[in-house]
């Protein structure tokens, strides 16, 4: 018997004849409410679309404010499941505007004959799940009831208007309206005194145009955004050009796309470019008038990096200031408290040149905050306006606000949503939430949602769970629900996506920021649409992990795990390795090795601007050693670091961790020597650590030459270069010399035991193998020498040592014996800091720009070396302060932020 049938015969019985039993129900007939009746109708599944307004629409029904549009292209911000519906539909302009859109979403109604399965002005009161029935009982306005197998919550990322949150709205006589709540019927400003509160998107799309009819408007600005000119028209022919020329391929690479829409990766960084490159890059920019366009294409590290952003919002905060006659308003209207990008920048039609009219006023609410709205007007602070019209373009509780206004959501054991997300929205894949059997959300927090083309987002999350459903039932199962273990790790995975961003930087509504008392944090996924298509892809074909699933006939099946526990960034890195599908490095020979990582380095991102970098030899033990020396840009005299790069004593010399060097160097301010000891198999065992203590203690007898402090030097190294710097340490100990302040051990090798578990856990998939390692162990050093300390430090007396911060990175065959080699030093008493960084592999820390949630444990480096040399420590206080380059933990910036 149909789900439905089994509902009507239950329900029906037990709660009369009012109860609409169906298979799904599903709220909101917006895009993505639409387009789920589609698609499950389709699928045999008997549905009901409940929808507040009286006609289809969602946003587009609500939001008819004058100047509103879209800021995604149009060709982009359409449906894309109909080759079809494609072809039979003709968008008029670049950016259409809210009636066209709401043209178009009733055409799709009409075409798929969807309006006989929506009830309109309808809206759900409560929601309950009967663990027994296991089906959802929806309560209605009207007090019918809606008795559902699955509940879908297709309400939309932005349709809770926020209350503006100011005295005596009510006692205001004049005309009010809310642009996300505007009248059906024209409304008039002509003649009129009107204020509009809000500097948003709807805000900025409607000032132009009511600043046209009224006689005066006067805006009330509390935090400038950064707006862009739409450059509205006819939609450009090169995008045009490249749907039409091939339109599969063209929405393919949008699904797999950051954002949505099908725009390459850029990957040139800001110092690359000179001064006059960017101001090229962005003056094209601005002519096209394309949001996404400008937010992916101009550097690489305009989204995640305050330098490489603050370039940007500067040049467009020139552009304000070209535009705006008045220096004040122009300096009001500039933002300066955020990232470009990390609040919703807008797309604007002559935002910024209205303020030169005569007929409009910015009142600056940061100067003058509003202190009560009176039956005339607005008094602030200072002044006092009558109006005769107040727009409120106040915005949205987004995210969340319209899901939470169907109350209570009770899900299983009595748990209401709002408990339940009391801390702030809880979600596995923004789509489920544990304790919520057959509850999905479309676009829900968690999602990439308002973080991409939404037309996109939504479409992946429609296929994807009407696929799950129609699997379901092919399965027998009957009920579905998110392990609560796999919301833990998609919450972790979450907060680690949001620290590559400078979302964090901001209070918006993106964080929850704009709502009094909402609990703050990212809540849309900011890993990019491509990545968390691929992600929700993986969950079903690794046995629907992190979902419990149940039904009368069939075993329950639940295989409970994380989907992500890589950072993010290590992710990309490593699907993009394997998809090159490389022969195990050590088949090249080490000649082969060599060449290959000379090549592979070579298409890494150039590292960043430091004072100085000085070539240079010094004598070894039998002959002279290659060294880089990066200087710092402040002045000198520096502490000095000497550092060992990485390779398995085969591979790599003194300009391969160039980018780490560069990093470390930026951050620590101090000078870093990179050493370029000798390889193997032409040197074996012990000449790369008797290279290495060679280099440290002519470096220190050198360090005023080189321009850095004279006195005891710091000792660093990454992987094999970091076997040699805590070698270093153990041989300076004993030999006399030279003074070592500190050792930052960064993945190191410490032994020459394979047991240990990471050897087996990490064996392969995370670049460093186990056979590689071998092969290193092989070249370098016979099964005779190895557990001399000079290879083996772990084996050597450790009484005495520097101390020391060692690194170890969860995914890689070497974290055990790190973990090792910094217990045994803790127990000989040697002061030591680890740092054990989570997701991540043997290259991350050292990957700088490339795998940027590193950053973290750079800074732990930095501060550790600062104090190894005694120096004060760095302190930070929020954006201003990380964008003069003074940094902070992830943390500590969000606080600083709020
Ligand atoms: P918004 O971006 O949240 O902007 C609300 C504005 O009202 C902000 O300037 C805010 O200032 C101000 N505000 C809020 N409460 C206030 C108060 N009590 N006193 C003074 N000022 C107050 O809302 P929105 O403009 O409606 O846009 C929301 C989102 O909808 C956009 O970011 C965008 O994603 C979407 N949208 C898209 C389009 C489009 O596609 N073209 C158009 C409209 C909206 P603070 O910043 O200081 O809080």
């Amino acid at each position: 018997m149909p789900d439905a049938m089994v509902a009507a015969s239950r329900s029906e019985a037990t709660r009369g004849s009012t109860t609409q039993p169906v298979d799904v129900a599903v709220v909101g007939a917006g895009f993505a409410g639409l387009h789920l009746l589609h698609r499950l109708r389709k699928a045999g599944f008997a549905t009901v679309v409940l929808e507040e307004a009286d006609d289809v629409g969602g946003t587009w029904y609500w939001n008819r404010y004058p100047g509103a549009r879209c800021d995604i292209q149009s060709i982009d911000y359409s449906y894309s499941f109909d080759p079809e519906l494609e072809r039979a539909w003709k968008w008029s302009e670049k950016y259409a505007t809210q009636p066209e859109i709401l043209r178009y979403l009733g055409f799709v109604a009409d075409r798929y004959d969807l309006r006989r399965d929506i009830r309109f002005g309808t809206r759900i009161t409560a929601a309950t799940w009967d663990q027994d029935a296991e089906h959802w009982r929806l309560t209605t306005n009207h007090g019918e009831t809606v008795s559902c197998r699955t509940y879908i919550m297709a309400t939309g990322c932005l349709s809770a208007p926020k209350p503006p949150e100011i005295d005596g709205v009510k006692d205001f006589k004049g005309e009010v309206y809310f642009t996300g709540r505007w009248p059906h019927q024209e409304v008039k400003f002509t003649g009129k005194r009107v204020a509009v509160i809000g500097t948003g998107s709807s805000g900025i799309q409607a000032i132009p145009l009511i600043a046209e009819q009224a006689a005066h408007l006067t805006v009330f600005q509390r935090t400038p955004s950064f707006a862009l000119p739409a450059q509205n028209g006819v939609a450009p022919a090169d995008r045009v050009a490249l749907l039409e020329g091939d339109r599969a391929s063209y929405r393919e690479q949008a699904r797999w796309s950051l954002t949505g829409v099908p725009y390459p990766q850029q990957t040139a960084v800001s110092w690359q470019l000179s001064d006059a490159e960017r101001r090229e890059r962005f003056d094209e920019a601005w002519a096209k008038g394309d949001l996404v366009y400008i937010l992916t294409q101009l550097w690489a590290d305009q989204g995640v990096d305050v330098d490489g952003n603050a370039l940007l919002a500067e040049l467009i905060r020139e552009k304000i200031r070209a535009t705006v006659k008045d220096p004040e308003t122009a300096a009001a209207l500039s933002p300066h408290d955020h990232p470009f990008g990390a609040k919703r920048p807008c797309l604007d039609s002559n935002y910024y040149a209205t303020y030169n009219r005569s007929n409009v006023t910015l009142v600056n609410l940061r100067q003058e905050p509003i202190t009560s709205i009176t039956a005339s007007g607005i008094n602030t602070e200072k002044r006092r306006f009558d109006v005769d019209v107040i727009v409120f373009a106040t915005g949205f509780d987004a995210m969340t606000g319209a899901i939470m206004a169907v109350h209570p959501i009770t899900g299983r054991g009595g748990r209401s949503l709002s408990e339940v997300w009391a801390d702030g929205p809880q979600t596995y894949l923004g789509l489920t939430v544990a304790g919520f059997l057959n509850l999905f959300m479309i676009t829900g927090p968690g999602s990439p949602s308002v973080l991409s083309n939404m037309a996109v987002s939504i479409e992946q999350h429609v296929d994807w769970v009407v696929d799950r459903l129609i699997a379901m039932r092919e399965a027998g199962f009957t009920t579905i629900e998110a392990t609560e273990t796999a919301q833990a790790g998609w919450a972790r995975h979450m907060a680690d996506c949001a620290t590559l961003t400078l979302h964090r930087l901001a209070n918006t509504w993106y964080t929850g920021a704009n709502v009094p008392g909402k609990a703050r944090g990212v809540m849309p996924y900011t890993g990019g649409v491509g990545p968390y298509r691929s992600i929700c892809n993986e969950v079903v074909s690794h046995d629907m992990l992190g979902f419990k699933l149940s039904g009368p006939n069939v075993a329950e099946q639940c295989n409970d795990g994380e989907i992500v526990r890589l950072q993010p960034d290590v992710r990309l890195v490593l699907n993009m390795l394997a998809d090159m599908k490389l022969p195990p490095l050590e088949s090249f020979g080490a000649k082969g090795a060599r060449d290959f990582l000379a090549e592979f380095n070579a298409a890494r991102p150039a590292g960043r601007p430091v004072g100085e970098v000085v070539e240079g030899t010094l004598p070894g033990n039998d002959g002279p050693l290659p060294y880089l020396l990066y200087r710092p840009a402040t002045p000198g005299p520096h502490p000095i670091v000497v550092y060992f790069h990485g390779g398995g004593w085969v591979l790599g010399d003194q300009q391969s961790d160039d980018p780490f060097c560069r990093d470390l160097c930026r951050r620590s301010g101090m000078i870093f020597v990179s050493v370029g000891y000798r390889h193997a198999p032409e040197h074996r065992f012990p000449t790369a650590a008797e290279d290495g203590y060679a280099a440290t203690r002519w470096i220190a007898e050198h360090a005023a030459e080189l321009g850095g402090r004279p006195g005891a030097v710091m000792v660093a190294g990454w992987s094999a270069g970091a076997n040699i710097a805590a070698v270093t340490c153990q041989l300076a100990r004993d030999r006399g010399g030279p003074q070592i302040s500190g050792q930052l051990l960064v993945c190191p090798v410490t032994d020459c035991s394979f047991d240990r578990a990471s050897y087996n856990d990490n064996a392969t998939g995370y670049f460093l193998t186990r056979s590689l390692m071998y092969w290193f162990w092989d070249l370098y050093c016979s099964p005779a020498d190895r557990t001399d300390p000079r290879v083996s430090p772990l084996r050597g007396k450790l009484e005495g040592l520097p101390q020391a911060l060692v690194a170890t990175c969860e995914f890689d065959p070497l974290r055990d014996e790190g973990v090792a080699y910094a217990d045994a030093l803790a127990a000989a008493g040697v002061p030591v800091e680890q740092l054990n960084a989570r997701g991540h592999f043997h290259s991350s820390l050292t990957m700088v720009d490339v795998v940027i949630t590193g950053v973290s444990g750079r800074v732990q480096m930095a501060e550790a070396l600062r104090r190894f040399a005694g120096l004060a420590a760095e302190n930070s206080q929020g954006y201003e302060d990380v964008r003069a380059g003074r940094t902070a933990s992830p943390h500590q910036i969000a606080s600083a932020a709020e």
